[in-house]
């Protein structure tokens, strides 16, 4: 089976704020790659930034979310959360909160307390996974996914490590729990040494750089904040060149269905954002106490 070919290489340099807390560079989006990122349907990539010591709380206050689930990566800082169901918690560095949204949450995600009152570096991703049409308005879960949770592979030879947040990689499973088949990896590199990295056959894939800078497949060099996606077809990707980078492996089954999105709704139809809108405003979301 050969390698997956790379179809495109993409780099946002626009960052804007989401709320006062998340200076975040859209890396992708749906208008643009919904179909080729299927089940993906965004990822921010927020920071590293440096934050002074605050009292202020910084963040983004109570919105909602419905049809889809929002991933929250930590690598650096703290992020609270709390939503209209009663959940809430608090993440650090190599924690993930996986939260489905589906029918509907209101929630607000803030700094760490502790963090914002001792300031300091803040890094984190937001990603942003689309459920099949039967799952949308199923009930909202959380996850709270910690770092001692998630497998880490060693990659041999002083090439690094790939922690395993979601799917199965080398025998591992991941912790969190999917609505459709999908492979979210957390891959440091050491060394400059070619790696190639089993990926499923037939799953739409992207490798998402952090930080460092990377080759992939022969001839794209990727720096941080850039990507690469992949055809479906093949049974692994290339990468290499990689010293000390950080990189995210995306890969997914297809949602072959329809994406019609507004704000914080990812629906299929825009009946169906009408009517979120429509409930979220009649606090069938639910509200924050
Ligand atoms: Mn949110």
């Amino acid at each position: 089976m050969p390698t997956k070919r790379v179809l495109s290489v993409h780099r946002r340099d626009a960052s804007h704020w989401v709320g006062d807390g998340f200076p975040v560079r859209t890396l992708f989006s749906y208008p643009e790659l919904g179909a080729q990122l299927s089940p993906f349907l965004l990822l921010d990539y927020a920071g590293p930034a440096q934050f002074p010591p605050t009292e202020r709380r910084l963040g983004v206050g109570a919105h909602p979310h419905r049809g889809f689930e929002t991933v929250t990566l930590v690598y650096a800082g703290e992020v609270e959360h709390r939503d209209s169901s009663g959940a809430g918690g608090k993440i650090g560095p190599g924690d993930v909160q996986w939260m489905t949204a589906a029918s509907g949450v209101v929630h607000e995600e803030f700094h760490g307390r502790d963090f914002a009152q001792r300031g300091g570096n803040f890094e984190m991703v937001q990603l942003w996974v689309n459920l099949p049409a039967k799952d949308k308005l199923s009930p909202p879960r959380y996850q709270e996914i910690r770092a001692a949770d998630i497998p880490t592979l060693d990659l041999g030879d002083g090439r690094g490590s790939l922690r395993v947040i979601a799917g199965e990689h080398a025998g591992a499973r991941g912790p969190a729990k999917t609505f459709t088949p999908l492979h979210v990896w957390d891959l440091r590199l050491q060394s400059d040494q070619p790696l190639e990295v089993p990926v499923t056959e037939g799953f739409n894939t992207a490798v998402v750089v952090l930080q460092g800078d990377v080759r992939v497949g022969d001839s794209h060099d990727l720096s941080s904040a850039e990507l690469a996606v992949f055809a479906p077809e093949g049974d692994s990707v290339q990468l290499s060149g990689g010293k000390a980078a950080h990189l995210l492996v995306l890969a997914g089954e297809a949602i072959h269905e329809p994406i019609v999105g507004q704000g914080p709704f990812v629906m299929n139809t825009r009946a169906e954002i009408q009517q979120a809108a429509v409930d979220y405003q009649a606090g069938r979301m639910g509200r924050l106490s």
